[in-house]
């Protein structure tokens, strides 16, 4: 018979196009174990780097780090990693795998146990997201035959926005293109909007279920999200995370007939488009420097660079004024809560961003702003104007979490038996 008691974590896996992030989580505790990245992945360059922490608070963590060269593909990634497991004996301590899956259509609106019918799905799901859901599909794929024995789950970056009304998620385009092509807004970082709103809903003390929030994830993925009575009522990414806010290398919003004038009249190709406003756009695009904010805002304050100052104004408005356009959607509002890389660490973007905001009675208080980084959360709000946080996303204790809720709920013991 199997020791349950100590089979207390959930390892969670997140497949990118070239890499897998790893890691191993206390579900109750939110108490990580192990972090681990495999990097171009089917590169010479490929590396997967190992970090194990000690138990103890996120600041004084002691950690231990290996390098393994060339984990080749995912599948090899992963094997690695579950030999490392073996040897430090953390292989008993897992007690179901949970996958981050970009896409979930309108099929998915919960984290679901993985069946073969289940990854099917997903795989179908591709058509709409090419460049996320296969490499999920080939973590899934790679993981369940490393991982016999585990039940997986799969949580979706969708699933959060699946509680948007109609006219939040249709195009003004005709109707058959969603009904027959599925054509619609989904939305995207769900599960990172789902856990700073319940984190702050805590904070403030008010069940999620009577919270009004507008969440901002600013990493160099960026949406914004309105969240009504703890669902999410209408967000900034689409159809694909493209549309919205400008972010690093994405444009976001742009009017549709550039991309006709940049085919018919510039002799574009339409990969040639897609690379540009995907990759070559936003931050990068704009300051012709990076799509890195910490080095635009270096250039801009230490060496006075007017491009990387336009490019972070342009930056901060268009999320202002996506902030502001949630007005239409909520009545009230609990808080403004600003996550992700930018979000949690750019007092400087937070700053622009609220500037922009007076007229829906945001003011910062700025010694609080200032202090507010490195994985900090607080407000950063006077006290008599709306309120405004800043809460570090944790998207793979929400994954944890869910895997190990569906585990309890559904009873999973006979995991050799889930086709
Ligand atoms: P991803 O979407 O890839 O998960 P992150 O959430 O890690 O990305 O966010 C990356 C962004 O966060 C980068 O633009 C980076 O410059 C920015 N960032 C990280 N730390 C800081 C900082 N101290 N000041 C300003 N920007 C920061």
């Amino acid at each position: 018979m199997q020791n349950n008691s100590i089979k207390q974590n959930v390892l969670v896996i997140n497949c990118g196009s070239s890499s897998v992030k790893f890691s191993l989580i206390n579900p109750t505790t939110g108490n990580t174990m192990l972090n681990a990245i495999a990097e171009r992945l089917n590169s010479p360059q490929a590396i997967l780097k190992i970090t194990l922490l000690n138990s103890g608070s996120v600041e004084n963590k002691q950690f231990t780090e290996q390098f393994i060269e060339s984990p080749n593909s995912h599948k090899k990634a992963i094997e690695l990693l579950v030999e490392f497991l073996k040897q430090k004996h953390l292989i008993s301590q897992i007690q179901a795998i949970g996958h981050r899956v970009v896409h979930g259509g309108e099929i998915y609106c919960q984290p679901t146990l993985i069946t073969n019918n289940v990854v099917d799905n997903i795989d179908k799901l591709s058509q709409l997201a090419p460049l996320h859901n296969p490499a999920n599909v080939i973590g899934i794929k790679a993981a369940r035959l490393a991982f016999k024995s585990l039940p997986q789950f799969a949580v979706f970056d969708t699933a959060f926005h699946q509680s948007m009304p109609e006219k939040a998620y249709l195009y003004g385009i005709p109707y058959k293109l969603y009904q027959e092509n599925g054509i619609r807004r989904y939305g995207f970082h769900g599960t990172s909007h789902y856990y700073v709103a319940n984190t702050t809903a805590e904070l403030i003390n008010k069940p999620l279920n009577e919270c009004n929030f507008i969440s901002a994830h600013l990493g160099n993925g960026c949406s914004v999200t309105a969240i009504k009575n703890g669902k999410s009522v209408d967000t900034s990414m689409g159809f694909t995370p493209l549309e919205g806010v400008m972010m690093g290398t994405r444009s976001g919003d742009i009017d549709p007939g550039i991309i006709f004038y940049l085919v018919e009249q510039l002799n574009y190709t339409i990969e040639q488009v897609n690379k540009l406003l995907n990759k070559k756009s936003g931050l990068l695009g704009l300051s012709g420097i990076s799509n890195d904010c910490r080095t635009l805002e270096y250039a801009m304050l230490e060496k006075g660079d007017k491009q990387a100052e336009l490019a972070l104004n342009i930056f901060c408005y268009r999320i202002a004024k996506a902030i502001a356009s949630f007005s239409a959607s909520l009545q009230s509002i609990d808080g403004l809560i600003f996550t992700g890389g930018i979000g949690e660490n750019s007092s400087y973007v937070r700053s622009n961003i609220l500037a922009h905001l007076t007229l829906l009675n945001f003011s910062i208080d700025q010694e609080k702003n200032l202090q507010i980084k490195g994985g900090k959360s607080g407000s950063i709000s006077k006290s008599n104007s709306c309120s405004c946080w800043v809460i570090p996303t944790n998207e793979e204790w929400v994954i944890a979490k869910q895997s190990h809720q569906l585990l309890i709920e559904q009873n999973i013991t006979a995991i050799n038996q889930i086709q």
